[in-house]
């Protein structure tokens, strides 16, 4: 993998804490190319200890760190956003050569990831509390934000940069230090953002990545750890449940990113080709490894054959493969298990009566690969309608108007992001206005973005990233009422 950087020093392995490289006291874990198979790393592998360690020295910086002024941290995360993307190809084969997308798509996610860098460091300026005109004549009201302290992240593998930066970003602009747990699969592409942090200028011990291969451990440890005081997580709803549940007994402040089960609804006045478009995007992003991926795709009864053949074509044209290939759009499935749940959920349906349109088999290219696969005929009692498949397997639900789809939408425990594609003005409000979603793409299939808020409702997750509402979670209020 070195060999295929232009600045090798970036593919680094140990953690980083404190300012310092360190090696693990549990020795080193592997990280494997999910195309190939090979591994690719041996990174440190650090004890419940060693993360303790890292969160004292968080907790000695962050004040500090506070007391910069807005400007001088909205500088240095500047310098750190430049040097993201100055080094956009380098930081995109890493990701690609532990992750597995295609490398345009790994560099679209460095882009991205930076963006949450920069926009959080505009914002670092702007961190305004209030004044409120006293409740009697001699009181005066001032309402301040301060950073909450030592903010940790767990944070899952299919989106290995942006998942961190859209979490750090907020923490370190408004004033708190930050540690970061990324998912054992995706070390490499956070490790390499404490490299970064390190040459922007970042004070020592303000951003540290603690890489191990026991995530329950650590899990424990910020849980119960008094010096951290804010968790952030990006994960399945299962996990973050049992973090939500750990992090009581400290009343730990929390936001959780948990799963979806978006669905992706096109009426029969919506543009056809437009909507394939979208549900393209949408569904075989990241070969459908996003929780705001279509899960489950209503296609109403007027269009609903010309649309999953207009989709069958553009399904065809992708281009499986390795990532760190030219021309491939698709690449492999985390890992083999992935790889049984679509089969899982392609096999449920086809067993219930439902039809394969395209695909429907492993791949040709071996165990980590499966062929982006349409199924027809799919109905509400089947596992997608209920389950994240968080694979290239696009299910075509059948309905006939807009009150039975908005009822079957929003019959889910999920609440993350929907879609839907129609042109009649009055319809467009009215299902906006009813989808029990946090995000709603109207006419798009891609939402993400550093400027809006992203986040769910229901049992998808707790608090927003981005935006300037994104601060917030790393924020406390305080009230000071002073009598003059
Ligand atoms: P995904 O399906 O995206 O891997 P998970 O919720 O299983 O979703 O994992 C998200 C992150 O949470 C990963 O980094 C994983 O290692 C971590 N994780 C899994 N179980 C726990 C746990 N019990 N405590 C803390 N972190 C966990």
């Amino acid at each position: 993998l070195k060999s295929l950087l232009k600045d090798p020093s970036l593919l680094e392995t140990r953690a980083y804490i404190g300012g310092q490289w360190v090696d693990g006291e549990d020795g080193t874990f592997e990280v494997s190319n999910p195309a190939r198979g090979d591994v690719i790393a041996e990174v440190a592998n650090l004890s419940r200890a060693q993360v303790a360690g890292a969160i004292t020295q968080a907790e000695a910086a962050q004040k500090g760190w506070a007391a910069w002024t807005g400007k001088e941290r909205a500088q240095v995360l500047r310098k750190w956003f430049d040097l993201m993307m100055e080094n956009a190809d380098d930081l995109a084969t890493i990701l690609t050569a532990e992750q597995g997308k295609p490398h345009a798509e790994a560099k679209g996610e460095i882009g991205y990831g930076a963006s949450f860098i920069e926009f959080f460091g505009e914002q670092a300026k702007r961190i305004y509390g209030e004044t409120v005109p006293g409740h009697q004549r001699d009181k005066r009201i001032m309402v301040l934000k301060q950073p909450i302290g030592v903010a940790a992240s767990i944070t899952p593998w299919n989106f290995p940069n942006a998942m961190i930066t859209r979490k750090a970003a907020p923490a370190l602009a408004v004033g708190c230090s930050f540690v970061a747990r990324p998912a054992k699969e995706t070390p490499l592409s956070a490790i390499v953002m404490g490299v970064l942090a390190e040459r922007a200028g970042i004070p020592a011990g303000v951003f540290n990545v603690v890489p191990s291969a026991s995530a329950s451990a650590i899990g424990k440890e910020f849980c119960e750890n008094p010096a951290v005081r804010k968790l952030t997580f990006t994960g399945s709803t299962e996990v973050g449940r049992i973090l939500l549940k750990q992090a009581a007994d400290q009343v730990m402040k929390c936001s959780m990113e948990l799963g979806g089960n978006a669905p992706f609804i096109v009426f029969d006045d919506a543009d056809l080709d437009a909507a394939v478009e979208g549900a393209m995007m949408c569904k075989f992003r990241n070969n459908g490894q996003t929780c705001v991926c279509a899960n489950r795709i209503y296609v109403q009864a007027g269009v609903y054959d010309a649309f999953a053949e207009k989709l069958k074509v553009a399904v065809e044209n992708l281009n499986v493969g390795d990532g760190l290939e030219e021309g491939v759009t698709t690449g492999p499935l985390i890992n083999a298990e992935a790889v049984e749940k679509v089969q899982e959920h392609m096999q449920d349906v086809v067993d219930n009566g439902g039809a394969i349109l395209t695909g429907g088999k492993p791949h040709e290219k071996g165990r980590t690969f499966f062929e982006p696969t349409i199924v027809t005929g799919v109905t509400q009692d089947m596992k997608v309608a209920t389950e994240e498949t968080f694979g290239p397997l696009a299910p075509l639900f059948k309905f006939e108007d807009e009150d039975e789809v908005i009822a079957m939408a929003n019959d889910t425990i999920f609440g993350l992001a929907s879609y839907f594609y129609a042109k009649d003005l009055s319809r467009v409000y009215k299902v906006a206005e009813a989808l029990e979603y946090g995000i709603v793409g109207v006419n798009t299939g891609i939402i993400s973005t550093e400027v809006g808020p992203f986040g769910g409702v229901k049992q998808s997750g707790l608090g927003r990233e981005g935006s300037h509402h994104g601060v917030e979670d790393y924020l406390e209020m305080k009230y000071i009422c002073m009598s003059v």
